[in-house]
């Protein structure tokens, strides 16, 4: 195994209150293996990422759990301890190219610096490999020269990952690297992520806010929502047979590349603030299925054939009943509104709302 996630919880020490962004969140993750995190915007996905890369600045941080890399645990160590690990075994590819690069300095200076930052210092050494891993991203060498306002964006994300490979790391951590390309530069920077990976042999996690862009890539699926993980399993099984409503939800938000033409339905309401974190299930607000239990009772995460998923339907003892949205030909919006409804005008399930319950 090369990465244990276990009990990980990060919170943003503020002023007001602290808000808890990751909550418990445990994974494990394979040599060679591709694990997909999605979720909406805010969702705690980042903080995630940035937790495992031990990247976190305050106002977060870990508050519980480990982070075992190739055995050992990384919460806790000093800067120093950790420049042994990151890069050279670890690293981390950013959301935004334009904003992880120095604007100021060439491509190729800013390679030099990370290997000389882990002790290579070899001039010969540091020109060839990073000729090589440029290459291996489809860009030309002579551009070791260029600075990145002269690289198009998707240029840009490649010559990221590339800095990635300079120390051919057994983990490569994405958060979102495609998303500020168009569909197309989108389609064939994930090919060629996913080449690389079977050349090369490293971990991925991947994080996307856009289910159908990993569908196709990843091993294992990981939806996280308000903080938790939802539900996690087999890629192929999450899409082919969703299990937490939420995540049905997020299917259908995104249009499909092959198959037929469908309206795209989309999820009513907003993810939660997390600072005003909903009683019981966190998603049951927003939820067409939700029943009586779900607005006072926090579902665990239960095991469904191999599939984690946090959702009472599948660990309540007492009898769930249909789906009423659709039983009573309501759409998942016209359910929302009517639940919305029945909130504002019971005084004692408005209340509950309005305080902020972390559990125990
Ligand atoms: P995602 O990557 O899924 O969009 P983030 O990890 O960036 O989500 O953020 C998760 C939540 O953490 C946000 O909804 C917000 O409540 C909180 N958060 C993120 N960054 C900060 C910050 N710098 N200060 C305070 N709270 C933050
Ligand atoms: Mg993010």
């Amino acid at each position: 195994m090369l990465l244990e996630v276990s009990g990980l919880s990060v919170d943003y020490v503020l002023d007001r209150a602290d808000v808890r962004a990751v909550d418990n969140v445990s994974f494990t993750l394979d040599r060679g293996e591709f694990l997909g995190i999605v979720g909406e915007s805010g969702c705690g996905k980042s903080t995630l990422l940035f937790a495992i890369a031990q990247l976190l600045a305050p106002p977060a941080r870990i508050s519980a759990g480990s982070v075992a890399f190739k055995g050992s645990n990384l919460v806790g160590l000093t800067d120093r301890q950790l420049s042994s690990v990151r890069w050279r075994d670890m690293s981390v590819v950013m959301q935004s190219a334009m904003n992880a690069l120095n604007p100021v300095k060439s491509i190729g200076a800013q390679f030099r610096d990370a290997m000389r930052a882990h002790g290579k210092t070899s001039r010969d050494e540091i020109a060839t490999r990073s000729a090589e891993v440029l290459r291996m991203v489809g860009i030309d060498q002579a551009h070791l020269r260029s600075y990145p306002h002269q690289l198009s964006g998707g240029m840009r994300q490649r010559a990221m990952i590339a800095m990635a490979l300079l120390f051919t790391p057994d983990l490569v951590i994405m958060d979102e690297p495609t998303s500020a390309l168009d569909v197309v530069a989108q389609r064939s920077l994930m090919v060629q992520i996913k080449e690389l990976q079977a050349t090369l042999g490293f971990a991925i996690v991947f994080v996307t806010h856009d289910m159908s862009l990993v569908s196709h890539f990843s091993d294992r699926l990981m939806v996280m929502y308000a903080g938790q993980v939802a539900e996690l399993g087999a890629t192929r099984r999450v899409f082919d047979e969703p299990l937490h409503p939420y995540t049905r939800g997020l299917l259908e938000a995104f249009p499909s590349i092959r198959g037929p033409r469908v309206p795209l339905k989309g999820i009513p309401g907003s993810p939660p603030d997390l600072s005003v974190i909903p009683t019981g299930c966190r998603f049951h607000l927003r939820c067409p299925v939700v029943y009586e239990p779900c607005a006072e009772v926090a579902p665990e995460l239960a095991d469904k054939e191999g599939t984690l998923v946090r959702c009472l339907r599948y660990t309540e003892e007492r009898s769930v009943p249909d789906d009423h949205a659709t039983a009573a030909g309501r759409t998942p919006e016209q359910a929302f509104q009517d639940r919305r409804g029945a909130v504002q005008a019971d005084p004692a399930r408005r209340r509950r709302r309005e305080l902020p319950d972390r559990g125990a």
